[in-house]
């Protein structure tokens, strides 16, 4: 192809619709209650809103990882309201503003060819067996884009080409002469540039190129062309014996087969004569459709933003809603403080951080006084309000970064990342001087009261621990200390404690 023709044909975008489709798509437009499906059935048959919206759907814009393969991919991506707005766009204008006049005619038959074309590869491939019927007919219909192209960006060249030409193979023949190419050249050309499916690209280019091809799914779409041309040529039964010889050496369908395939197609065939004749002949008219499809394009396009904000909405919804339920998941259900599984990732998490960043972790497990008593006293409900409001005020005393967990029963573990043995005893001495003096319930014999115990284990202070378990049971085993030494308490390992060579370890000494 010469370089001022592939100049022209980077600026071909938007190719002209028939204007029967123009209407349809008014009309789908303007009913509320459209659906997808019925876009989809006026799209199928008009080539330059199909490869408008496969486009569209592959653009990177959309951003989509997957390649869009076929109309049915491409629309249920794009949606109605994109789907409805892009096709208003720019097939009205199109079909409507060039309606009538000779150029209009000598497309006409291109447009007509294209949905025979794609009627006939998809009962072809159907009665060949195949199973991309859908890929077929797309292929069918956009074998000849190439000539719209051509009529669009020279239509001083072409279009007599078109009027002269009596029939396919003798417009193949002249565009070869006056262009150096065919039709079909440039409609792989366009297709490629479009980002169209790469098995487009290919059985477009080859939908001319004279040379039987032997995979089936290339014939069907090859033998599409002489296939639609019964229904356009003038000796129709000639031209159904020319297919007919062709179709039965590729695809091996004889005489009874094949009138079959034309029948279905005749069935499937729509109103074509209503696609181009509109009866769009006064000028008001047209120029009342097209401000009509303005307006409506611009609802349209209203609707697909207030869509996306609800669904936008909806997501945020979800995506709280399942925050929440996680959130749930991670606490215990009657203090509300973490859970013992929810402890254990926690602990690991600031364990490896106290490891990286070079600083303490405390660990304190504490443990209520005498909690059996209570509910042996007052109940289990009793007990369990104590529970709540003893959590609640663990927590409320501690600072944001530092962690209360459930461990189980009436003991509780508190992580105080980033913190001395010797200020996490001062913080814990501090809670339980406040927790002595605040009621946990207010009962009928007077306010009662608690007290608890606790251990203190630091990483990173006078010892090391390997792992959060040896932390863990090193708090633990103060705290069973604590309460032999007569509860209501909070102490730590103390260095005395400690033997010699953890000692040694803690300080980084070496030891001879
Ligand atoms: P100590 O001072 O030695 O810790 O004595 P204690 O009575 O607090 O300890 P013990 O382990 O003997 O008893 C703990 C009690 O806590 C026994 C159990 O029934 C009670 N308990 C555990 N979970 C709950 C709960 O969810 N609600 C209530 N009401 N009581 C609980
Ligand atoms: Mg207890
Ligand atoms: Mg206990």
């Amino acid at each position: 192809m010469s370089p001022e023709l592939t100049a022209a044909l980077t600026l071909c975008r938007n190719l002209p619709s028939p204007p029967g489709i123009a209407l349809r798509i008014i009309e789908l437009a303007q009913d509320p209650e459209a659906e997808i499906a019925t876009a989809a059935d006026i799209i199928a048959i008009d080539m330059a809103l199909s490869a408008r919206m496969l486009r569209i759907a592959n653009s990177p814009l959309y951003a989509s990882r997957r390649r869009i393969e076929n109309l049915a991919q491409a629309l249920t991506m794009l949606g109605l309201n994109a789907t409805v707005s892009l096709a208003l766009g720019f097939t009205v204008t199109q079909g409507l503003v060039g309606n009538g006049g000779d150029s209009h005619d000598l497309r006409e038959r291109a447009w007509r060819r294209s949905i025979l074309s794609a009627l006939a590869a998809s009962q072809l491939g159907q009665a060949r067996g195949l199973r991309r019927l859908e890929e077929l007919m797309l292929a069918g219909l956009l074998q000849d884009i190439g000539v719209l192209c051509l009529a669009q960006t020279q239509p001083d060249r072409y279009l007599p080409l078109l009027r002269d030409a009596q029939d396919n193979t003798a417009l193949v023949a002249r565009e070869r002469e006056a262009l150096d190419c065919t039709h079909a050249d440039v409609g792989a050309w366009v297709a490629e540039q479009w980002g169209l499916p790469r098995y487009l690209v290919d059985s477009i280019k080859r939908s001319e190129d004279g040379e039987p091809a032997s995979d089936p799914f290339q014939a069907c779409v090859q033998l599409a062309g002489p296939v639609a041309d019964i229904w356009l040529a003038d000796d129709a039964d000639a031209a159904r014996e020319c297919a007919l010889q062709q179709v039965h050496a590729q695809l091996g369908l004889d005489s009874a087969r094949f009138d079959q395939v034309l029948a279905r197609i005749s069935e499937a065939l729509p109103d074509i004569a209503s696609l181009f004749d509109s009866g769009l002949n006064s000028p008001l008219r047209v120029r009342e459709l097209i401000d009509h499809a303005q307006e409506l394009a611009t609802l349209r396009n209203l609707r697909e933003m207030q869509d996306a904000e609800q669904a936008r909405r909806r997501a945020d919804e979800f995506e709280a809603r399942a925050k929440r339920l996680a959130d749930q998941a991670h606490r215990d259900a009657l203090t509300g403080v973490l859970n013992r599984r929810q402890l254990e990732a926690v602990l690991e998490q600031e364990f490896n951080r106290a490891a990286r960043h070079g600083w303490p972790l405390s660990v304190a497990f504490i443990d209520l006084d005498d909690f059996k008593k209570i509910n042996d006293a007052h109940g289990h409900l009793t007990g369990d309000e104590v529970l709540r409001v003893f959590a609640g005020k663990l927590q409320g005393q501690l600072r944001h970064s530092d962690t209360v967990a459930r461990f189980g029963g009436e003991e509780f573990v508190a992580l105080l990342p980033n913190t001395t043995e010797n200020v996490a005893l001062d913080v814990i001495r501090r809670v339980l001087a406040s927790i002595v003096s605040t009621p946990m319930a207010e009962l009928e014999g007077g306010p009662l009261f608690v007290t608890f115990s606790a251990g203190v284990a630091t990483q990173g202070g006078y010892e090391r621990f390997a792992d959060v378990n040896d932390l863990l049971r090193a708090a633990d085993d103060v705290l069973y200390r604590s309460k032999n030494l007569g509860r209501n308490r909070v102490i730590a390992r103390s260095p005395g404690e400690l033997g010699h060579d953890e000692l040694a370890a803690a300080a980084g000494v070496e030891l001879g």
